[in-house]
């Protein structure tokens, strides 16, 4: 009898009990805004400033309205303008390119390695031309951050860290998001932590970090932030920053707090699921299992294999064959963008110059996620399922050929 999985891939968990209680509190106050304070009060959002700040060990944080907003404001709070180049992953989502065409500036992608991370050596042919690279640690892989910030720092490349995938993550004893000048993070439903839409900027920089606050539109009221800069930071800036509104509001806010403070647990439980998937694949002819280096600390809220140098036909066998018995995966690979996956050159907005290696790589990638709905029964199941499609499909191409 063929095995089906009947689990969902795309059921988060229900939001915390005492999350929604501090949801509701907010409800009945009627003080969703963020700066609408009663008398002696913090607000929600910047408590959650706080506590994420003091989570992740940064001087200074933001809360605003989605992971998307955050790339974006981080990019101009560090100077990017119009008709600048910033060097960012061709092995991304559409956010990361569209973050950067939203100010007008242009994207310039570098390779992705059999890791999943960025071309190191692809990064250093192109450090000269851009001041900053928008690095995106796609799917949780974070490549050797010793050595990018070595060969960043040493060509004046700012660095900004998109963590959507990252959130508790380390590289060594240092959290994803603690090496470049800012780093962003996405709330919303399918990330680490889950308000529907949201997002977090963290920093050290002083300058960069009030502008912004003044860019997320804080109406002059940026001494309401427990979290940023001190307000003799915005004292000139505050002229010539403008107000691009994207704030959080309490609502989120509330939801959010109760979550961070279990982040650490829904990490190991993501991993976990994570090995059973990584066990049940491992020593199979045709599957290429993604080594994660012995420095980082990865969390993995999804999984990704290679069938490297597969036809596009075998491909589409294994994930048909897999759909079938209830097991989505997405091909990153597909010449259509789907779902979430997408590629360097389904945005055509970008004018980018094939890269062969890249290619390579990018066409084998298969990803899945694993929701904490998900049982460690059910990624037996799931794995099981993978393995039976791949190798009945690898034998078959093998027999053919
Ligand atoms: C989700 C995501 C973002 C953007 O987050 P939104 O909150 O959806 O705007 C950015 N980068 C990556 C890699 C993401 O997956």
């Amino acid at each position: 009898m063929t095995e089906v999985f009947k689990g969902n891939f795309t059921q988060q968990e229900t939001i915390p009990d005492d999350a929604i209680a501090a949801a509701v509190r907010v409800m009945e106050s009627g003080r969703l805004h963020r700066y609408n304070v009663a008398e002696g009060e913090t607000s929600e959002a910047a408590l959650l400033e706080t506590e994420f700040a003091a989570a992740m060990g940064s001087k200074y944080c933001l809360a605003v309205a989605s992971g998307g907003y955050a790339l974006a404001v981080a990019m101009r709070a560090v100077g990017v303008v119009a008709g600048d180049r910033v060097l960012t992953n061709a092995f991304t989502l559409a956010p990361v390119p569209g973050a950067i065409a939203s100010l007008g500036a242009i994207p310039v992608f570098v390779g992705v390695t059999e890791g999943l991370v960025i071309d190191l050596d692809d990064l250093a042919t192109k450090l000269d031309q851009a001041d900053v690279l928008l690095l995106s640690h796609m799917r949780g892989h974070i490549c050797d951050m010793d050595r990018l910030m070595e060969m960043c720092d040493a060509a004046n490349v700012i660095v900004i860290e998109d963590c959507a995938h990252t959130m508790g993550a380390k590289w060594r004893d240092t959290y994803s998001g603690r090496f470049g000048k800012m780093a962003c993070y996405s709330t919303q439903t399918y990330k680490h932590l889950n308000s529907g839409e949201g997002g977090l900027i963290i920093s050290d920089d002083e300058a960069a970090m009030a502008r912004a606050v003044m860019m997320s539109g804080s109406y002059m009221l940026f001494d309401r932030h427990d979290a940023a800069p001190d307000v003799a930071a915005f004292a000139d800036i505050k002229y010539d920053t403008p107000n691009i509104s994207g704030r959080m509001d309490n609502l989120r806010a509330a939801i959010l707090r109760p979550q961070l403070r279990k982040l650490a647990d829904q990490c190991a439980a993501w991993n976990t699921r994570y090995v059973i998937v990584e066990e049940g694949l491992s020593d199979l002819t045709g599957l290429t299992i993604i080594e994660r280096p012995v420095d980082e600390g990865f969390v993995a809220s999804s999984f990704q294999f290679l069938l490297l140098d597969w036809d596009d036909a075998d491909i589409q066998k294994v994930v048909r064959g897999c759909a079938d018995r209830g097991v989505e995966l997405k091909w990153f690979g597909g010449a259509e963008p789907a779902g979430f996956t997408s590629r360097y050159d389904s945005w055509r907005y970008v004018d980018a110059p094939q890269m062969p290696a890249s290619d390579r790589v990018l066409k084998g990638i298969l990803d899945l996620r694993l929701p904490l709905t998900f049982c460690a029964e059910d990624c037996r199941v799931i794995a099981r399922i993978i393995r039976d499609e791949v190798a009945r499909t690898y034998q078959q191409a093998s027999r053919g050929s």
